[in-house]
């Protein structure tokens, strides 16, 4: 890039990657940094599973748009992401979290997507190896996707650099530097880099870069295994949510993935430098794939299954933080995603390029703000037991929670 950048995004994860990709195809000249080898996080560990049928309208329209630009994508650039329109299943052994399901047939029409329950039989001839006869309720999302994390992480860097960004790997921002409280550039490893844009798509690391403001999130450990290539495993079969284990599971390289969130997890306020320096712990995986033997009894055998794990970050309310950062203009932050940063990658990083572009666009995304967040002072301790919490019942509705 031989004339300074219009905006510098830090961290070429899913989200740095998205918001390079978007910025370009908006004709900003892009300079996309990474401390790492571009792509090498905790993107490319990820499940890569779509959800569209989500809590709020919000997300629900942003999650939909997601799969939309996924699907365009892999047209648009002819980079392969290793996408499959495989639908989704959620399974409900007690009677609260089968109501949850019952609410979310009505939400599903509320917010114009498609979902239906389903009985055993239909699901088992979906996902073979599943066995739903216990099941309290199914219910089917037809329009959920799965997707390879480290095609897509790659791909869009990829595609933002034929778009014209600079990717700049093995460069550490070390400060957001301002001036009478604007953003004019970057300090990093390899001198200052001026831009009137900086976006802070730093994963596990984006708190300390923003360091102006408290953001209240927290990086935790999440994991997954790969079990070896199994017979009937095929590659269109839907995501599975066992929602009172907290556990999915969809095909990968002919055989099963399995991943979940455990109650009492691991949370990281001391980020490592490298994702590869996070311990994954094999037992909690174990622990999982005990608790979904009644459905998928495939998992007693765990022999050759690869783990894997990274580290997405958790926020106090349980809801993203995508927007401009009080009291820096020019600066914006996008991550806290609450382990579902990447089907989504595509349509927060256009929503943030929308905000860049025109700060009215602001209000569309009002819940997902930093700045919900401003004047209100929060401990660590009270924070990690929100994060905790939002982490450990991922897949429990606030009723579901009260009810057990
Ligand atoms: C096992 C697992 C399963 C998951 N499953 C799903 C799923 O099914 N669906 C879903 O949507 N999400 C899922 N997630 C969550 C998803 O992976 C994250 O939300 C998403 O990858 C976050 O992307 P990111 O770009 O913020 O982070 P990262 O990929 O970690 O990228 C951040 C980048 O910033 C760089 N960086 C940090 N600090 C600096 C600095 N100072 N200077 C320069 N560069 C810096 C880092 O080197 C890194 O490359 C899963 C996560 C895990 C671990």
């Amino acid at each position: 890039m031989t004339k300074a950048p219009d905006a510098v995004v830090i961290g070429s994860g899913a989200l740095g990657g998205s918001v390079a990709y978007q910025l370009c195809r908006m004709g900003y000249r892009t300079l996309l940094i990474d401390r790492h080898a571009i792509a090498s996080q905790t993107s490319p560990r990820a499940a890569g599973l779509s959800a569209v049928l989500r809590p709020s309208a919000l997300m629900t329209r942003l999650a939909v748009r997601g799969v939309e630009l996924l699907t365009a994508f892999e047209a648009e650039t002819g980079i392969p992401i290793g996408l499959h329109h495989s639908g989704s299943l959620k399974v409900a052994r007690s009677a609260a979290l089968a109501a949850q399901i019952g609410a979310e047939m009505e939400k599903a029409t509320a917010y114009g997507v498609t979902a239906r329950m389903i009985d055993a039989q239909e699901a088992t001839a979906l996902m073979p190896q599943l066995h739903a006869e216990h099941a309290a309720a199914i219910g089917y999302y037809p329009d959920d996707v799965y997707l390879d994390p480290a095609l897509f992480t790659s791909g869009v860097a990829q595609a933002a650099a034929g778009l014209g960004a600079e990717l700049m790997p093995d460069t550490t921002v070390g400060e957001i530097v301002l001036e009478g409280g604007r953003v004019t550039g970057v300090r990093t490893t390899r001198g200052m880099i001026a831009a009137a844009i900086v976006v802070d798509a730093a994963g596990a690391w984006a708190r300390g870069l923003a360091r102006m403001v408290k953001l209240p999130m927290i990086a935790v450990r999440h994991q997954l295994l790969v079990t070896r290539p199994l017979p009937e495993v095929r590659p269109g079969s839907p995501i599975t949510r066992v929602l009172d284990a907290n556990v999915y599971v969809r095909p990968c390289d002919g055989g099963l993935m399995l991943g979940g969130y455990e109650s009492e997890p691991l949370l990281l306020p001391d980020v490592p430098a490298d994702v590869a320096d996070m311990p994954l712990d094999r037992g909690v995986l174990e622990d999982l794939a005990a608790a979904v033997r009644l459905e998928f009894p495939v998992f007693g055998d765990l022999e050759g299954a690869r783990a894997r794990g990274g580290m997405p970050t958790m926020t106090l309310d349980d809801e993203h933080l995508i927007g401009p950062v009080p009291g820096a203009e020019g600066f914006f932050v996008i991550g806290g995603c609450n382990v579902g940063g990447l089907s989504t990658a595509l349509s927060f990083a256009e929503a943030l390029c929308d905000v860049i572009a025109d700060p009215a666009a602001a209000e569309a995304i009002a819940p997902l703000l930093p700045a919900r967040f401003a004047g209100g002072d929060v401990s660590e301790e009270a924070l990690h037991q929100a994060c905790r919490m939002h982490y450990g019942q991922h897949y429990w509705s606030t009723a579901a929670r009260a009810t057990g």
